[in-house]
């Protein structure tokens, strides 16, 4: 086959993508993940009015997100909870089957149809409310 077809590529099973970590100040948190964990920086494109740093947890990224307008999500969380553990991130074989499959289990969907995310490849975000919880952000490998 191509690599330039479109099918999908081989099953690899749902994977831990990334982290999501809403922070304050992102230039006084890096030093910590980056230098003293040792977690090398990966440059990432912002995303949802938010500045984004990925640093390397082995394939699994932990995303520092740090807020660029008072009105941003991040803003908001942070405002509201402070800094913290703000999204799951898990890759998935099939982005569309999956989100499929959330609505015919009653998942609650915030995005309807994926969109490009900080990686540039397509997520969608899942309602807390129907994730015990916690954000959950789906992408594809
Ligand atoms: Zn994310």
């Amino acid at each position: 086959m191509s690599p330039n077809a479109t099918h999908p590529s081989p099953a690899r099973g749902t994977r831990l993508a990334h982290i999501g970590l809403a922070v304050a100040d992102l230039e006084a948190i890096l030093p910590f993940y980056r230098d003293v964990l040792g977690m090398p920086e990966l440059p990432l494109d912002d995303a949802d009015g938010a500045r984004i740093v990925g640093l390397a947890a082995g394939e699994p990224l932990v995303e520092l997100l740090e807020a660029e307008s008072p009105e941003s999500p991040i803003a908001r969380f942070v405002a509201r909870r402070g800094p913290g553990i703000h999204h799951v991130c898990f890759a998935v074989d099939d982005l569309d089957d999956t989100l499929d499959r959330c609505r015919e289990a009653g998942i609650r969907l915030i995005d309807e149809t994926p969109r490009l995310g900080a990686e540039g490849k397509r997520i969608a975000f899942l309602h807390p409310s129907s994730t015990a919880g916690v954000l959950v952000e789906l992408t594809e490998h």
